[in-house]
């Protein structure tokens, strides 16, 4: 007799790591809706509309914004790998984990990779990346604007004006950042952006909305027209490569999702459903308001770390809102703290990794928990915690800074 195994039924947790966090109940809702044809006249409306509302979560008039199915780094391996041909310069300026895969990507699509790094714990300025650029003559700029692994957030409004000034592609992973600190696509100059939900869009991880900039999408219409010319194979007269992807190739992702509906993949309908739902509670709220909430809760919450005797991981003036790394205090068992977060509170914290691995936790105030109870009741057990497993800390100031911070904020 093989098992069945019983229903589904995770038990409660309070996410309050650097993602994923839970879901907003409104997405969830939304992703048990019933599906329909893939051509229904109500789907291809649905997908209209997510490109219309993710254009504003982006900031952006792009035409081509979309969702490429699959996690984050589904949308990063499409952009990646549509854009970049073997040989092509690729730099990458790394502060953090997701940055060495940016570099791995691109290394895998045949790029010749130039990283430059930043210590852990700090950002670039406009300056050195742009002497790297003037030193690497690179094709295509990529980099993260948060990096979960470090916190940091990554200023990329100069950065913009210097890719375009030298005729250097512009690409961005803001997954970790959008939704709860500014990005602006257009004003920025970016020429293309992806992203996932499992942040501080409220979803689940497995879909990565994008947006391309014209630029970028007259580089990739290139190369489709290489492809077909390809194919007939007596018009082949160019160096250029095909895009080495069927699944990933943004050239058919475009058709799939224009006016043509060109048949690709099944679109992943119930992702589509959450992706739409994490677009309009965003929008309801305003992108703005999102970003000042999660300003407010990531703020309290390191306020309230102080309390608790913590020191502060990293560049502060270059923090995400909604990740925090503290310190795992001398003397105190980093892991049994995380096991009694989760064990005795329900609630998960963050490990880290790299250089960083057994030195910081990371605590996150995204989405759908980017919300005051959700903080003070963090604050709560991790000083209960932190005090029964001997680490000195003044009782009851954590969660008193963290509301002096909302009542400041209130006035
Ligand atoms: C969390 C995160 C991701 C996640 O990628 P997945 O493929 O969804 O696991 C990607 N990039 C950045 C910058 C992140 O912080």
């Amino acid at each position: 007799m093989s098992e069945i195994f019983d229903q589904i039924n995770p038990p409660p947790r309070l996410l309050m790591g650097p993602g994923p966090i839970n879901v907003d109940p409104r997405v969830l809702r939304a992703m048990s809706s019933q599906l329909v044809g893939q051509y229904d006249p109500s789907m291809t409306a649905y997908m209209n509309e997510v490109m219309a509302l993710y254009r504003q979560v982006f900031k952006t008039e792009n035409r081509w914004t979309m969702l490429v199915d699959g996690t984050s780094r589904a949308g990063i391996e499409a952009v990646l790998v549509s854009v970049i041909e073997p040989g092509d310069k690729v730099l990458v300026p790394v502060f953090g984990r997701f940055g060495h895969l940016l570099c791995e990507i691109a290394h895998r699509c045949g790029a010749q990779v130039h990283k430059i790094e930043a210590e852990w714990g700090n950002v670039f300025n406009p300056e050195q990346i742009e002497a790297a650029i003037h030193l690497v003559k690179p094709k295509m700029l990529a980099i993260t604007q948060g990096d979960t692994a470090t916190t940091m957030l990554q200023p990329l409004k100069e950065i913009g004006e210097i890719c375009r000034r030298n005729g250097v592609l512009f690409y961005c992973d803001a997954t970790a950042s959008i939704g709860g600190n500014e990005l602006l696509s257009d004003e920025w100059q970016l020429d293309a952006v992806s992203v996932g939900l499992q942040k501080c869009l409220g979803g689940p991880s497995g879909s990565a909305p994008l947006t391309l900039s014209d630029h970028i999408v007259e580089q990739i219409d290139r190369r489709r027209h290489i492809e077909a010319g390809i194919r007939d194979a007596h018009h082949h007269d160019s160096k250029g490569e095909v895009i080495r992807s069927n699944y990933f190739d943004l050239a058919m992702i475009m058709d799939y999702w224009g006016e043509e509906r060109l048949n690709h993949h099944t679109e992943a309908a119930t992702m589509l459903f959450g992706a739409r739902e994490c677009a309009r509670i965003l929008l309801q709220e305003g992108v703005d308001e999102a970003v000042q909430r999660h300003k407010l809760h990531g703020d309290a919450l390191r306020e309230g770390a102080q309390g608790l005797n913590l020191r502060l991981f990293g560049d502060q003036m270059h923090k995400m809102n909604n990740v925090l790394g503290v310190y795992i205090p001398e003397g105190v068992p980093g892991e049994a703290v995380r096991t009694a977060m989760l064990e005795d509170f329900g609630i998960e914290i963050g490990t880290s990794f790299g250089p960083l691995k057994g030195k910081i936790w990371r605590i996150g105030t995204m989405g759908y928990n980017a919300r005051k109870d959700a903080v003070l009741v963090t604050l709560t057990a991790l000083e209960n915690v932190l005090r029964r497993l001997g680490h000195k800390l003044p009782l009851g100031e954590a969660v008193d800074r963290a509301m002096a911070v909302y009542e400041a904020a209130a006035q």
